[in-house]
Parts: structure tokens; sequence; C-alpha cells
């Protein structure tokens, strides 16, 4: 069968984080790949089946990037260990199509939803540190060991938690409570709208807004009917980065019965289909037990002195 372009992902044995120096550009740092260290294609459909049923494992894709610390590179550097870079390089920049010269300059189109994007592939290659011709070629830019500049990759991880801090306000404000949404628009700038509006219309304008963040994020999606094993049909869906994949999991995730929770212990982000859910893991939960247990304990102490 022919295989869908982009429903694998291009992971490195080992990545690293170093400063790079080139003349005249400041110096930068990296999440790089060492190609010594080996690489695998995997499934992005793999990603998806690894959520768990009920409650969401915190190995799961969506749950370990709302969770990721981007004050701390080894954390950083684990997350892309075990599932390789975000792929900003085809998210910001789609497919190239097309070279025009702009007086001695080669300018190139860059695929947009709905256009195209002037850009100096050169200057593009060298901030993701490929070649031009890596670059060009949409097959062999796949698996050219691209890098991705440290301040970009974080800013795109928060602005993913931004959005599932909006998708647990939601989930709170849906069971009562206007104070969460009133917060996250005053916060903002929205502060006539955070006063004036009920909660059902805080509600819709919020939804509205997780929507469109969600929606911008997977505009490359593709999917495919394809003949499947023994008469039977399959189906599969093709990304532009493992980027648009994570919004696409926790939309689908919301979507469904599941909701976004944030631990009453430790204040982490977790997935869960099960109402009660109030805390992240296990080790959270268990940890939480205890202490109500000791405090349970102690005016009973208190009394026997
Ligand atoms: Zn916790």
């Amino acid at each position: 069968m022919q295989e869908l372009r982009w429903s694998r992902w291009f992971r490195c044995g080992k990545y690293v984080i170093e400063k790079v120096s080139r003349n005249d550009w400041p110096d930068v740092e990296y999440i790089r790949p060492v190609p010594e260290s080996g690489h695998i294609f995997y499934d992005f459909a793999e990603l998806g089946r690894k959520r768990g049923a009920r409650k969401a494992e915190k190995t799961y894709i969506v749950q370990w990037l709302l969770n990721l610390d981007t004050s701390k590179n080894e954390e950083i550097l684990n997350f892309v260990n075990h599932f390789g870079l975000l792929g900003l390089l085809q998210h910001y920049y789609g497919e190239i199509a097309a070279v025009t010269l702009e007086g001695k300059t080669p300018l190139h189109f860059a695929h947009k939803p709905g256009g195209f994007l002037l850009i100096n592939a050169q200057q593009v290659a060298d901030l993701y540190l490929i070649s031009l011709e890596d670059f060009l070629d949409n097959d062999r830019r796949q698996k050219a060991f691209a890098s991705e500049p440290l301040i970009v990759f974080k800013k795109e991880v928060e602005e993913f938690q931004k959005v599932g801090e909006l998708a647990h306000r939601i989930h709170k404000a849906a069971l009562g409570s206007g104070w969460p949404l009133r917060g996250w628009f005053s916060a903002g700038g929205m502060k006539e709208l955070a006063e004036a509006a009920d909660n059902e219309t805080l509600l819709s304008e919020a939804r509205k807004r997780l929507c469109e963040s969600v929606n911008r994020k997977i505009q490359y999606m593709r999917w495919v009917l394809a003949p499947g094993e023994e008469g039977r049909w399959s189906e599969h869906t093709g990304f532009d980065s493992l980027i648009s994949v994570v919004y696409y999991l926790l939309a689908k995730d919301i979507e469904s019965n599941f909701w976004c929770g944030r631990c009453e212990r430790c204040n982490g982000f977790f997935l869960s289909s099960v109402g009660s859910q109030r805390h992240c893991t296990r080790q959270c939960e268990d940890a939480a037990r205890k202490a109500k247990k000791r405090q349970a304990v102690k005016p009973a102490n208190k009394a026997v002195v």
C-alpha cells in the first residue's frame, strides 16, 4: 500500500542542547539531533493508542507536553529523546512550491492554507541548521537532521500549555464556577467581558477561542481511506508535525468524554474521563491520602497531650 506522507515521525536516538555560533548571527541555543545515535520512524497513530482508556498515563504525549517544565533543559531533552522534535520547520513553512527572483535574491513560495508565504529559503534553512537542498526537497526534509532553536521550541510548548489551561478552565466553568474564565479573560486584557458577562457568555466565548487555537494548528491534517487487511478498510491520518498531532489528540480527547484537570497536590495537568479524579497520578493520590490521614491523626494526638 502506498504510504501516506506525514503519517510517521522521525526521531533520533539522542538529542543535545548546544549553542551554535555563526558569522553575522548572534549565538543561538539549539536542540540538536546526534546523527550517530541512530534514528527511527514511528507511526503517529501509536501516540494516540498510548493514552489509557479512562485516565491518561503521564507518559501520554499530550499530558507529558502539558506538564513539561520548559525552564529545565534536561526535561526538554527527555521529551525529545522520547518523541523527537516538534517539527517546527514543516509546521511554519509547509511545503515549498516554487521559486521567484526578487532582484538577485531567490525567494520561495511556501504553501500556507489558503495561500502562500514568500520566504527567503536560505535564511530559513540556516536557522534550522539544514542545507538548502534538504529544505527545498519535501521528502528529504523530513529525514534531514534539522535542529530547532530552543527559544522557539519553548514558545510553542508554552502556547500549548495555555490552550490546556483554557481547556481546564472551560471544564471548571461548565461545572458552574464563573471565576476561572473571568480570570482568564481579565488576564488576556478583556476586562470588560470578564466583569460584565454571565458565565454562559464567558463559556461560549472561551469555547470559540479554544477551537480557533486548535484549528490553527492542525490546518495541514490529511486523511485517506485505504484498503485494509482481509477485505476490510483502513484509514490513515497525516500531519505536518508533531506539534500538530498533539493539538489534534488533545482536541479528540476533550471532544470525547475526557476533560482537562489540574492536580490538587502538585498542580500538574491530567486528562481523565473519571468525574471524581482529583490528582494527576497514583503517586499524588497516595501522597494526598497519607497527608490527609496524618492531619486526621494530629488533633487526636493533641488531645492525648
Ligand atoms: Zn500531582
